[in-house]
């Protein structure tokens, strides 16, 4: 793929970029590790203050990236001030609080002598450069999400961004550099992802993060782990969306519209797979076919505009294979289930609900990145969490219940990094995000997510 800036809207490309060379490449990576070095040994009330000019910087700015978050990807313009404005968000909770969940921990004294030490503690210390790949759905958000919370603990990051949001990765480079941070602290790479194994096995890399795809995840990981190096994986979802009878179930349905419509319909944790009880069922499935039905297609620069286009004309290519091999083996089309007609240019699709879903359709198993909805019926809560885990994917979950029992079954049973109750997922800094099974390992956000890229040492004194 070219590295270029092509507006989702007409499919026009805005600006070519060239790749980096690999003397340029190699440079970036020296000059990483040098910068580590020293960066490593700076405080925290140092870092923080460089994080909170960051994120004064973006505040500032939040206008004009979210106009090329839209542009390069084709986001509604609102919900790109509002990724630029929870990345704000994020940096100053990190700046305000990694010193806190970094701080020595201390084991208990019985254990500590029965250790045959007079003193043992243990304290995180930074790993080194880690390489970041990331994807184009939250182009500043998911860069952030590792960001924050790498360099708080005192590592330095080299991103390569998706090849469709060179723009907005090369602002990113340039802010961290603009609040202060060292040269060096946080570099972007403009490399097509062809060309990056080399990274990942430099002996001077020493951990990577990954959100993306499944194939992605695995080459990157596969490179870590041929290397023996740490890796987060961040890949992809078909969240369920349960609802049963005890539910508020119009609320259920009208927070479903934005579960599944959010980020054009393409984001990690936007309810996929909507599973709904029988005995809710016609008044669900009205509400929510209405509310998927009212949603205005159109320019994401267009404030009426609900859901925008696709980011790529190959996104909606994968999309319109898989409701078209769902129709062909029965599903029905409850609205939507083709290109809009208004809008012949451009990587646009119809929001879409599709019911009488069967095992044999792709759209069953596979990820829909895009806004294509499947409704199911279940007559138990036991047929309900079953299909709920009859995925490959286990990254989030949400269930619509006022029932204490059903909730802790839920709790107990859901294979999920999350389960979230009358409401939809959602990130928030204080909240480890990540999943199970093929949706990937390790978290982001949080205590857990600024320990995956620590060094947990023991100091222990005899
Ligand atoms: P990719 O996984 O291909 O892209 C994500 C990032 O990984 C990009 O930076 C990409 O670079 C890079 N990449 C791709 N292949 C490799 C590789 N072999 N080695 C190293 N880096 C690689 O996602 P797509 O854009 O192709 O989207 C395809 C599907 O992935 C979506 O339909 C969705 O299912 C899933 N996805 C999930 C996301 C999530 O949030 N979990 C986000 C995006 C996609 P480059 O652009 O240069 O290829």
């Amino acid at each position: 793929m070219p590295i270029a800036t092509v507006n989702p809207v007409d499919g026009e490309t805005v600006r070519t970029f060239d790749a980096l060379s690999g003397d340029e490449v190699e440079r970036r990576l020296a000059l990483a590790d040098r910068t580590f070095a020293t960066y490593r040994t700076t405080s925290f009330a140092e870092r923080a203050r460089l994080l909170r000019a960051a994120a004064d910087l973006l505040e500032k700015e939040e206008a004009e990236i979210g106009r090329t978050m839209t542009l390069e990807m084709g986001k509604t313009y609102a919900a790109a001030r509002a990724e630029a404005a929870k990345c704000v968000k994020a940096m100053r909770w990190y700046a305000d609080r990694a010193e806190g969940l970094l701080a020595d921990e201390h084991p208990e004294q019985r254990d500590v002598e029965d250790s045959g030490a007079r003193a043992a503690r243990v304290v995180y210390r930074p790993l080194g450069v880690v390489l970041a790949v990331m994807p184009w759905n939250f182009p500043l958000w998911q860069v952030v999400r590792f960001a924050a919370p790498a360099l708080m603990a005192g590592n330095v990051g080299l991103l390569k961004h998706a090849s469709n949001v060179p723009q907005t990765a090369l602002y990113l480079g340039d802010l961290f550099r603009r609040a202060g941070f060292p040269e060096g602290a946080f570099q972007t790479l403009l490399v097509p992802s062809s060309a990056i194994e080399a990274i990942p096995r430099d002996p001077r890399v020493k951990a990577a993060t990954l959100t993306g795809s499944e194939p992605a995840g695995r080459s990157v990981a596969a490179i870590a782990g041929d290397e023996i190096k740490r890796t987060v994986l961040e890949l992809g979802g078909s969240d369920p969306y349960l609802v049963l009878p005890s539910a508020d179930v119009e609320a259920a349905a009208r927070t479903a519209v934005t579960a599944r419509v959010q980020n054009n319909g393409q984001s990690c944790i936007a309810a996929k797979r909507f599973l709904v009880h029988a005995d809710a069922y016609e008044e669900f499935a009205r509400a929510f076919v209405a509310g998927v039905a009212a949603l205005r297609v159109g320019d994401p620069m267009d404030e009426h505009t609900d859901v925008g286009p696709l980011s790529s004309e190959q996104g909606r290519a994968d999309l319109e294979e898989l409701v078209d091999d769902a129709v062909a083996k029965g599903a029905r089309v409850l609205t939507g289930g083709k290109r809009p007609e208004d809008r012949p240019a451009g990587w646009f699709y119809e929001p879409t609900v599709l019911a009488d879903i069967t095992p044999e359709m792709r759209i069953h198993r596979e990820e829909t990145f895009g806004p294509v909805a499947t409704l199911y019926r279940f007559t138990g809560l036991d047929e309900g969490i079953g299909l709920a885990n009859d995925t490959s994917f286990g990254l989030s979950s949400n269930v619509w219940t006022r029932d204490a029992a059903e909730k802790e079954r839920c709790v107990r049973d859901i294979e999920a990094g999350g389960v979230f109750f009358n409401g939809m997922t959602a990130s928030h800094p204080a909240l480890p995000f990540g999943g199970v099974k093929r949706s990937g390992y390790g978290r982001e956000l949080a205590g857990h997510g600024i320990k995956e890229f620590c060094n947990v040492t023991t100091v222990w004194e005899g």
